[in-house]
């Protein structure tokens, strides 16, 4: 059995719903399903949200029209028998009624949740509709009912397996089945998420929980590319690479996959590929345990960097200064992404500034604190790119014109990271597109 994911554009108009329903049943093999909402569906949800949180109800009301109205046009053109048409109205009737509903009530934090999930449920209930008008069979597996998360977020995956096998145990004859990517119900049995672009990870989980033979990502690019396509010219995908890779380009900048997709596939050695819906025969990237080559094979940029160094005498010979350092970090619950040191300083990068102030308060005693704002991490990913032969001639070589303000290079063998100002962000990985990959 395998695992299919479609992303929000590869759902987002009528036709293209068409197109995957054909995606689908193409191979005989069983699937699983997993579709994230319409593109742009979750954005209009969190303004809604937002909106009732302001108390500006008839801001939300409007926001709410225009969405409705957006999905009256869809199903208009997803669907033409009478039969049909009546079962898309009724679903797209029943989660807009919720959402005027929930205009009337107080808003609290769970309320905003139950808004959010309304857009997988809705594209995974619209394309049930469509696979029936088709007389394709199928059945619709509700995430809410198998996919669940712990205290601290955490999805618990023991649990998310024993259920999902016994629903497919119940079904034994089913194979084909639509899931909803992204919700998931929490420890306190409400309605929640997996945050922004969670659907990658709704996926991983379910290969994972029922040892998928692959785990298919279906977006609207053919795999992860060596470098920014919306920031250089010319960018090939990379057809092969390990889940170390694909988790520090992930995590770094590409956008193509969630980074916290990789660990369940990874655990349970399923094999993720990442493909093109409107290009389905490329070769997309397989994300194995095996790099495949040795070498670096892309870069990455993360926006949003702020850099903080602080500077004491104090460490000189001392010990245990990181450690109540990285305390303060740890405190504010603020992961730290890159970190450099000298004997007298050290320098990290966080890319959440939600407690910054409290974060350069508690950090004062310990010595001078400088901030630099608005940085990017530049990211070149690889596989032993350390033995790759002139890479740092050809990496430091390409770039000799950018200030570069940190360099992190050792901390895994897959991965060197450079800190510079956003402000450089084109114009390196464009430098770097020519020095590292030939190309312009
Ligand atoms: N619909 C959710 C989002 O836009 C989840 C996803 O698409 O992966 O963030
Ligand atoms: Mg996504």
């Amino acid at each position: 059995m395998k695992v299919m994911k479609f992303g929000g554009t590869s759902v987002g108009r009528p036709e293209r719903m068409h197109h995957i329903a054909g995606l689908v049943t193409k191979e005989k093999e069983p699937a699983i399903v997993v579709l994230s909402a319409l593109s742009g569906t979750t954005n209009a949800l969190v303004e809604i949200g937002e909106l009732i949180a302001k108390g500006d109800r008839t801001g939300a009301r409007q926001a709410i029209e225009k969405l409705e109205a957006h999905y009256q046009a869809f199903i208009a053109e997803l669907v033409k028998k009478p039969e049909a048409t009546a079962k898309a109205k009724a679903v797209v009737a029943e989660h807009f009624e919720f959402l005027h509903i929930i205009l009337r009530i107080s808003f609290s934090e769970a309320l905003s949740k139950d808004i959010l999930a309304q857009g997988e449920l809705l594209s995974t209930k619209l394309f049930c509709v469509y696979l029936e008008e088709q007389g394709i069979s199928h059945l619709l597996l509700p995430a809410l009912e198998f996919m669940t998360i712990d205290h601290y977020d955490e999805p618990q995956i023991g649990s998310i397996k024993v259920k999902l096998n016994q629903w497919l145990k119940k079904h034994k004859g089913t194979s084909l089945f639509i899931t909803q990517g992204y919700i998931c119900r929490n420890a306190r049995g409400e309605v929640d998420n997996l945050k922004r672009g969670g659907s990658d990870y709704s996926a991983s989980l379910i290969a994972a929980a029922i040892q998928a033979s692959v785990c298919e990502i279906w977006t609207d690019i053919d795999g992860m590319h060596n470098n920014d396509p919306r920031v250089v010219k010319k960018t090939v995908p990379v057809e092969q690479m390990s889940f170390d890779e694909a988790a520090e380009l992930a995590y770094f900048g590409a956008k193509i996959l969630h980074p916290a997709s990789i660990w369940p596939a990874q655990q349970y050695n399923i094999p993720v590929k990442l493909l093109n819906t409107m290009q389905p025969e490329a070769k997309g990237t397989t994300i194995t345990e095996e790099a495949g080559s040795v070498g670096v094979k892309a870069v990455a940029a993360k926006d949003d960097i702020t850099a903080i160094r602080i500077k004491s005498s104090r460490m000189l010979l001392a010990y245990g200064f990181l450690r109540k350092i990285f305390e303060v970090f740890e405190k504010y619950r603020t992961p730290i992404d890159m970190i450099t040191t000298s004997e007298v300083a050290v320098s990290l990068t966080i890319d959440n500034t939600t407690h910054l102030k409290e974060i350069l308060k508690e950090l004062e005693p310990f010595g001078t604190v400088e901030i630099d704002e608005n940085q990017t991490i530049i990211s070149v990913v690889g596989n032993q790119i350390a033995r790759t032969e002139d890479m740092v001639k050809k990496l430091f070589g390409s770039i000799m014109n950018i200030p570069v303000r940190m360099v992190s290079y050792g901390g895994s063998p897959h991965n060197i990271s450079l800190l510079v100002p956003a402000t450089c962000k084109t114009q390196i990985l464009q430098q770097l597109n020519r020095g590292m990959f030939g190309l312009e």
